[in-house]
């Protein structure tokens, strides 16, 4: 209503859209796919009882299935689609910067977040070309779900209906975004919260606690720990961290783990070395946080950031309002990160550039990362917006 329309983040206003996905699975006519984001699996458990930070990525694809999704694919493996187009973006405006091109703005922001950008876009509109144009996970597979995987399926876009379940409310308002449909056919048609999907979960009368482990459908069910740690405040520079350093170099990193951009003060900065360059990293979760940090960069004031990581929840999306609710219990959100961590440790690969369905896929349809098919699926634009 109201409120949502005049609310930065979306969040005001919750929206309850299982009607919607239950319609979608009723209807013979559709094939409905599922994407699930990173930081969902490490808090879903919580609505049944669970102690917080029991990872349940096996039964929630299991419910999944017995709910009657068709596919069952992750937000991960767009997550590391994600780390590609922005890593790739970083390196390109960074040689451009370091030969001293002077239309090269530093730093890069992160755009995954779209409480974040829809803050900026308010906030900060001499900022606009500052953040990577690289969509979020949720957009990214949306694009690809339907302009690759429908045709693999040999089904119009109009056929396939995606879901995604995340644990933010902000999402539900990016899926309507006008610049993210063709022909007024969205990318993604319905975002559901993790509390939405627990829910869901106990109106099918499914028993969560005694399902068995299943994984994800591929292509798009396959991920790295790089795509996990997404969820989690620092996570998604430390992925774009391990691509582009490793890609910089030309050698396999020494150690995967850059535990220096870990952890939750609000507001924190790091180093990280790419040969004989110090890349200057900065990480803001909370938007009052990310005010102060965006000012310092408008301003001119402190030593210039190469990169910057800012997500709107604290905590980043572990903490995130489409979550359990954790009723001001930050140690509940430090668990889920904790969660978040231990899966991206136990993955066999953990850099995204190395997911092989990933490298298939540029391979077969994408090309290269902003190449004209990528530019086109997998990157967006952001707008002035005066309308507070
Ligand atoms: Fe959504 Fe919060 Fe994550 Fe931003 S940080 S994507 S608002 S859950």
């Amino acid at each position: 209503g109201q409120c949502a329309a005049v609310c930065p983040t979306g969040a005001l206003v919750e929206r309850d859209y299982s009607w919607r996905v239950i319609e979608a699975l009723a209807d013979p006519d559709k094939v409905v796919v599922v994407q699930t984001a990173p930081a969902v699996r490490a808090a879903l458990g919580e609505e049944f009882g669970l102690e917080p930070g029991t990872l349940v990525t096996g039964k929630m694809v299991s419910a999944l299935r017995q709910m009657g999704f068709d596919y069952v694919f992750d937000t991960d493996f767009a997550a590391d689609l994600t780390i590609m187009e922005e890593a790739s973006e970083f390196l390109d405006r960074l040689n451009r910067y370091l030969k001293g091109d002077k239309a090269v703005r530093m730093p890069i922001l992160t755009s995954c977040c779209p409480a974040w950008v829809k803050f900026f876009e308010h906030q900060f509109p001499e900022l606009l070309d500052v953040p990577s144009t690289a969509k979020s996970p949720q957009q990214m597979f949306g694009a690809v779900a339907k302009n690759f995987f429908a045709k693999k399926l040999g089904i119009p876009r109009e056929k396939m209906v995606v879901v995604s379940v995340m644990p933010c409310l902000a999402k539900k308002y990016e899926a309507s975004r006008p610049e993210f449909a063709v022909d007024g056919n969205p990318d993604v048609d319905i975002s559901i919260s993790t509390r939405e999907l627990a829910h869901l979960i106990k109106r099918c009368n499914i028993d969560f606690l005694s399902l068995p482990d299943e994984d994800f459908d591929r292509p798009l069910g396959e991920s790295t720990g790089a795509g996990v740690i997404f969820g989690t405040t620092g996570g998604v520079i430390e992925a774009a961290v391990r691509t582009a350093v490793e890609w910089a170099t030309g050698k396999p990193l020494e150690k995967v783990d850059f535990t220096e951009l870990r952890g939750m003060q609000g507001c924190r900065e790091a180093w990280v070395n790419v040969g004989d360059l110090k890349l200057h990293i900065g990480i803001a979760h909370g938007l009052g946080n990310a005010r102060r940090l965006l000012e310092a960069v408008r301003d001119g004031k402190g030593e210039m950031f190469h990169a910057i990581e800012i997500m709107a929840c604290p905590g980043g999306c572990v903490g995130g309002g489409g979550q359990p609710y954790h009723h001001g219990n930050f140690e509940i959100v430090k668990k889920r990160a904790e969660a978040i961590y231990r899966e991206d440790q136990g993955k066999p690969i953990r850099k995204s550039h190395e997911n092989p369905e990933i490298v298939k896929l540029y391979e077969e349809f994408l090309g290269k990362p902003l190449g004209e098919t990528a530019h086109h699926l997998l990157h967006t634009h952001y707008f002035k917006r005066s309308d507070v």
